[in-house]
Order: structure tokens, then sequence, then C-alpha cells
């Protein structure tokens, strides 16, 4: 029997920002404005990282997305240098994709619960063990779980990829995490033998807390994201990834939101849909630590200080053993073909 592979609540590190003054702030943003053109270098930045990053991302021609589109933009675009504020998989999928292009982040510190809880080994032997079956990894892991895969899906593409493989016969291994795994069985009814990880975030939204929430908002949508809790998923308006949140956020006519997701989204919610009011799902866990405050702790750690260091001194660089990587690119290139179509 598989064991549970979310993290316990010691395993999660607690980091507070540096609180900058606005002159340091603005000081900063000139470096990094500056550094970026003669690095020929291009910020990708994911929509949970600091508003201050989101807004250098783009004003500098960069992207603010989620892990999809990150993954393509960085691709895609022809600076040689990407600077990936986000988690660590993400510098990675970015270092698989464009191999020849060097990949810095603020910090190689940012780690994400669900790449942890799923340790290659372990994870080898579980694929070993179910060798009649498609393995279909969230991309929130490791190179080296990437490269055991078949398929990597980001939580926009899981659903249209499982019913793919489901419609052709295909029985599903998928890792890591457990809620959007349930989620993605429950919509689409294929076969999936899921790993048992969670993302510390998400696992926080609690039902009950949401309920008498939605009393006090009656008129409120709920907008989710598929790695909560099945019982939060159960009363959104509409779960889907971060892209799909915001697009929701702009086409729902609701007026007021409460949202389950990285509190770090709200600033591009105001800015997608100006004049709606937005309100944080509730969260109740283990007192006074980051599981319980609704903000991924590692994607608080791409500060600007340390954004606008990384660049000066060319420190971070993300470096991805070649052979794993070519063997991770192949299931990532799947995905992005799908996705395609
Ligand atoms: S919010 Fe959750 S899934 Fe996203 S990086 Fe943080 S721990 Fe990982």
């Amino acid at each position: 029997m598989l064991r549970d592979y979310s993290l316990q609540p010691a395993d999660v590190p607690v980091h507070f920002p540096a609180l900058l003054s606005a002159s340091r702030k603005e000081a900063l943003r000139t470096d990094v404005k500056r550094l970026l053109k003669e690095r020929d270098a291009v910020l990708v930045a994911h929509y949970y990282v600091a508003a201050d990053i989101q807004d250098l991302a783009d004003e500098t021609g960069g992207c603010v997305a989620d892990s999809l589109e990150m993954a393509r933009f960085g691709r895609d675009h022809p600076a040689s240098t990407l600077v990936v504020a986000g988690v660590r998989f993400m510098g990675e999928t970015a270092k698989i994709l464009s191999p020849q292009k060097r990949v810095f982040m603020p910090t190689l510190q940012a780690e994400c619960s669900l790449d942890l809880g799923c340790p290659p080994d372990e994870f080898r032997a579980f694929c070993e063990a179910n060798p009649d079956r498609t393995v279909v990894v969230y991309a929130n892991t490791s190179v080296a779980v990437k490269a055991l895969s078949d398929w990597v899906v980001t939580s926009s593409v899981g659903v249209p990829i499982i019913e793919h493989l489901s419609a052709r016969g295909e029985k599903i291994l998928w890792a890591p995490d457990k809620h959007l795994g349930a989620f993605v069985r429950a919509k689409t009814g294929a076969d999936m033998l899921l790993w048992s990880g969670a993302c510390v975030v998400h696992e926080e939204f609690k039902f009950n807390a949401l309920e008498d929430l939605k009393k006090v908002y009656p008129d409120a949508g709920v907008l989710v994201h598929p790695e909560s809790p099945a019982a939060v998923i159960d009363i959104a308006d509409r779960v889907g990834s971060t892209s799909q949140i915001i697009r929701a956020a702009q086409e729902l006519p609701h007026d007021t939101f409460i949202v389950a997701t990285d509190r770090g989204i709200f600033h591009k919610l105001r800015k997608s849909a100006p004049g709606k009011r937005f309100i944080e799902a509730p969260t109740a866990g283990d007192g006074a630590t980051c599981r319980s405050c609704a903000h991924c702790p590692w994607m608080a750690m791409n500060e600007l200080e340390a954004l606008a260091a990384t660049l000066e001194s060319g420190d971070n660089e993300v470096l991805v053993d070649p052979v794993v990587g070519t063997r991770a690119m192949q299931p990532l290139q799947r995905m992005l073909e799908f996705q395609a179509q």
C-alpha cells in the first residue's frame, strides 16, 4: 500500500519577504530592467509570485502565466537567457525545453511540496509495480520523475489528455497530486491509480469555513483550483488552472468572487477584471505556519532583491543532466503538441 506523501508542517519553510521602501523598490526595478537588457534575458513569472515581479515581467516584454504558458513562452522567446520567477520545477522545465539557453532563478531554494513528495526512486518502484499503466505526471515534479513518465500534464490540460488516453483504452498511473488526480478521475471516468502527494497551500482550503463565508457573501462566485480537496471543488462555480480562474473571473456575471488558490493570483485578477471584488477562500491550517496562509512559502522566496542579485552575479543557474533532460523532454513535448492541436 502506498504511503501518504503529503508534507508535514515541520517540513514546510516559513518565509517572510523583506519590506522595502518605495525608493529601494524603484532602484531595484531600474536595475532589473537594465540587467535584463544587458544579459539578453527575458523574465518569465508565475501568477503566484510577488506583484512587483509580475509587473516587471509585464513591463519588460516577459510573461506572467501558468506553468504551461511559462514553458511555451520560454521555449519560443528569442532571448538567449531565461529568468524564471517561480519554483524549481518551472526553471527545470524551461531548461529541458530550451537546453541551448541559460536559465536562472532568483533562488534555487524554491521547492514545491508536490515535487518534494514524489522521490524519484520510490516513484520508479511504483511504476515498475504497475507496468500495464500509462504514466502521467503533473508538471510539479522533478526532471527525474518526468523522465520516468509517458506524459506530463498541467492543471489546464489534465482532463482532455486523460480523456484522450482513456478513450484509447489506456489505464493510468497518476502522480503526484491526489486531489487533482481525484478531480480528473471524477471528470473523465478513467481508470486511474493515484500517488498520494498534495499541495501544502491548496490542501488547506476548508469546506466548512467556505460554506460559512458563502453565507456572508451569498451572491459571490466560487473559483477553485483543482489541487484543492474534493469538498471544496464540489461547491465551486468554476474549477480550473490559474489561467482558467482568471478567465472565469472575466466571463462569469458575478461582481464578487471567493477564490481558492494562492493569493499571489489576486494581483492579476484585479488587473484582468477591474471593478470586481476578490475574497480569499478561508484556510484553517496548523496555527502560525505557512500551511495556513494561502500563500506558497516557496513562491514567496522570489523577491525583488534576489532577482536583481541573480541578474547581477550570474548565480542560481538551473542545470539539468542532459541525458535525463532529453528523456524528460519527450513527455513534455507530447503535452505541448497535444495542446497545440
Ligand atoms: S502553491 Fe502548491 S503546487 Fe504551487 S508551487 Fe507551491 S506547493 Fe507547489
